[in-house]
């Protein structure tokens, strides 16, 4: 493990953490609706799509945000290291977490962030495994995006599942990345958000701060279980 990989991730993680709340605000609108133009709360107009800090001066600091972002960049570049595949995944990790804030707010996923992260990993990691003579990684990652895909897409099919189209999309990009990385990082990636979901399901139920048909977003479990496929199995 390289300290000193893991704690610039780390820094750069958060500090670019620390400018998503203005767009997340923006962005968690209901399908069909156009981006925020004014604070939620306080009606104070957003002029600008970019903020350091909280979304709007009546929100509060957003601790939990960089703590998350920090982390997440923290974990891939202690056990990734310095690698190509590590400067692929920073700044996928940032657009994660800002799907992650927007599916917390309003259960979406929008089509052009999931765009955006399918273009920023899959191009780069694709183009990387042909250059490097290794075009057995670029199958193994498109056969499991394939399979992750079909498998959500079945689990979206399934009545009362609360699972969305935009689920499915993301589940398909993150097992490309995980495919890419290796068969073990796949199984783990793609089993780790239904471990984080349960006991996440479980606690709301039992503290009642949610009811047993309360839709819970799933794009946060499989951004974090894609992030810990990639850690345990690096
Ligand atoms: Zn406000």
């Amino acid at each position: 493990m390289s300290l000193s990989v893991a704690a610039c991730s780390a820094v750069s993680g958060g500090a670019a953490a620390a400018f998503l709340p203005r767009i997340a605000e923006r962005l968690a609108v209901p399908r069909g609706t156009p981006p925020r133009s004014a604070c939620a709360h306080c009606d104070t107009p957003f002029p600008d799509w970019v903020r350091a800090g909280a979304a709007c001066p009546c929100t509060a600091a957003p601790l939990w945000t960089v703590l998350a972002g920090a982390l997440a960049s923290g974990i891939l570049g202690a056990t990734i290291g310095p690698s190509p595949l590590l400067l692929v995944l920073l700044p996928a990790t940032v657009l994660g977490l800002l799907l992650a804030m927007i599916d917390l707010r309003c259960l979406r996923l929008p089509d052009p962030l999931v765009g955006a992260l399918a273009a920023g990993t899959v191009l780069p990691l694709a183009a990387g495994a042909l250059l490097a003579g290794e075009p057995g990684r670029l199958g193994r990652a498109v056969v499991a995006a394939v399979l992750a895909g079909t498998a959500y897409a079945i689990l979206a099919l399934l009545p009362g599942d609360g699972l969305g189209l935009g689920d499915v999309k993301l589940a398909t990009v993150l097992g490309f990345v995980l495919g890419f990385a290796g068969w073990p990082a796949v199984a783990a990636g793609l089993a780790a958000p239904h471990l984080i979901n349960g006991p996440v399901a479980v606690v709301l139920l039992v503290t009642r701060r949610a009811g047993r048909r309360t839709a819970l977003p799933l794009g946060p479990a499989l951004l974090a279980g894609a992030v810990l496929g990639l850690a345990l199995t690096a």
